[in-house]
């Protein structure tokens, strides 16, 4: 059987689209293998967000050239946000890629199967048994809306996913239910923006809607969602989140900034006041929930003072995560076009360093709250000789016992805790 490899790299639409990448590659009677060398077929799964995944992504397309020259009949596959419109652009730049196809264009990947004599299934409902690779995992992400129609000053990826299309529901209960039927115990929808879910189907049916009736699944134990907008999110969904079901307690609400105008000239369509009370509003209803966030540093033209107001605000509502990303310009987005980048590079590093040494001392105090106390966990897998999956509230937490825990609801006295993780000993067998 040919072997195929997929490598990822950036948000969850991207690892959601591999292990649908790997159903169709699965279904066409390849085989999973576990690097690069091992491969018949590689897949680059692409990220251009950041600067830093870009030259990634050109630096794996580099040693996959080498690779090919040595072993011609290698196939080499490109999705993602670095396959923009022009595609013939992309094939002229890389010459040693056998298929460039948009993210979820999947009737390109079962064309480039059927040539090579691969029929793949046509139409996926379902992942295969395994996940991306042949990590067995109890938890999968589904992909229900592509694209963006919200054009962020600083971001490529309405330009590369283009506008938002929701998934039919029927097709995602109908996937959801198969991965139950085959043990699958957690789902979590992804998309840029989840709470534009619906908008544009018959019926304008919305997230909400849409986990309500996920959450009537018997034997589906959890369901997540990401990314919320925070001017989009509904009180229909707050009260969905809020009442006790399958959801859970955890949201993903991107601040990007804690300065009014900054905000203002990243086009993020809300301001300061509107998010606090945002979260005011969400932690009175679900008093349990964690809350994640980004926040960009050294935006163009971020003073000192307006830097020290992402900071106040990453203090005040001591979130339980926060990524922190420097600013990195995209050629195309409307900030490149009318903003200098103007911060040094080594201003940009230190804020980061700044809002991360705060953030890391926030969790410290959170997760310390949780000793003693016990905890259910959905094992995830095992790393080092120990167990680990994730509470409700989105917190990795570790374990040693010699059962198999893969897939199974543990419940963990916590006994030692950090900033990024839990750990601690299993007392339900
Ligand atoms: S909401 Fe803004 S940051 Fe998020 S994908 Fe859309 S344009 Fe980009």
């Amino acid at each position: 059987m040919p072997g195929y490899f997929i490598w990822t790299i950036g948000c969850q639409m991207n690892k959601a689209e591999s292990q649908q990448i790997a159903g169709y590659l699965d279904s066409a009677g390849y085989q999973a293998v576990d690097s690069f060398s091992n491969a018949d077929v590689v897949v680059l799964n692409t990220c251009v967000v950041r600067q830093s995944a870009e030259n990634k992504v050109l630096g794996t397309l580099g040693l996959l050239k080498g690779v090919k020259n040595k072993h011609p009949d290698l196939q080499i596959l490109v999705t993602g946000c670095l396959v923009n419109s022009d595609i013939q652009e992309l094939k002229r730049r890389f010459p040693q890629v056998d298929l460039l196809f948009k993210p979820g264009d999947y009737p390109e990947l079962i064309a480039w199967s059927e040539r090579r004599g691969t029929p793949a299934e046509q139409r996926l409902l379902r992942y295969p048994p395994n996940n991306v690779n042949g990590a067995r995992s109890p938890s999968a992400l589904i992909p229900i809306i592509q694209g963006c129609d919200n054009f962020c000053s600083y971001c490529i990826v309405p330009y590369r996913r283009g506008r938002e299309v929701s998934r039919p529901r029927r097709d995602i209960v109908s996937e959801v239910e198969e991965l139950v039927r085959r043990g699958m115990k957690e789902i979590t929808l992804v998309g840029q923006n989840v709470d534009s879910y619906g908008h544009d189907l018959p019926g304008h049916l919305d997230l909400a809607d849409l986990l309500n009736e996920l959450s009537s699944i018997d034997d589906l134990a959890r369901i997540r969602f990401l990314t919320n907008h925070p001017k989009d999110i509904s009180l229909k969904l707050i009260d969905s989140v809020a009442s006790p079901n399958k959801i859970c307690e955890h949201l993903e609400l991107p601040v990007q900034a804690g300065d009014d105008d900054i905000l203002r000239a990243m086009r993020r369509g809300y301001n300061l006041e509107q998010y606090r009370e945002l979260v005011h509003t969400i932690r009175r209803n679900i008093p349990q929930v964690s809350l994640s966030t980004d926040i960009i540093v050294g935006f163009p033209g971020e003073t000192e003072e307006q830097f020290a107001h992402s900071l106040a605000l990453v203090k005040d509502i001591k979130f339980d995560v926060v990524h922190v990303a420097a600013y990195s310009p995209r050629p195309g987005t409307i900030a490149w076009r009318e903003y200098q980048d103007n911060i040094p590079a080594e201003v940009k590093k230190e804020r980061l360093h700044v809002i991360e040494d705060l953030q890391a001392a926030i969790a410290t105090e959170i997760n310390s709250q949780l000793q003693g106390k016990e905890i259910e966990v959905l094992v995830e897998g095992s790393k080092g000789g120990k167990w680990f999956g994730r509470t409700r509230s989105n917190k990795l937490v570790f374990f040693e016992d010699a059962g198999d825990w893969l897939g199974q609801l543990a419940r963990v006295k916590i006994e030692r805790t950090s900033p990024w993780s839990l750990g601690g000993e299993v007392k339900n067998n």
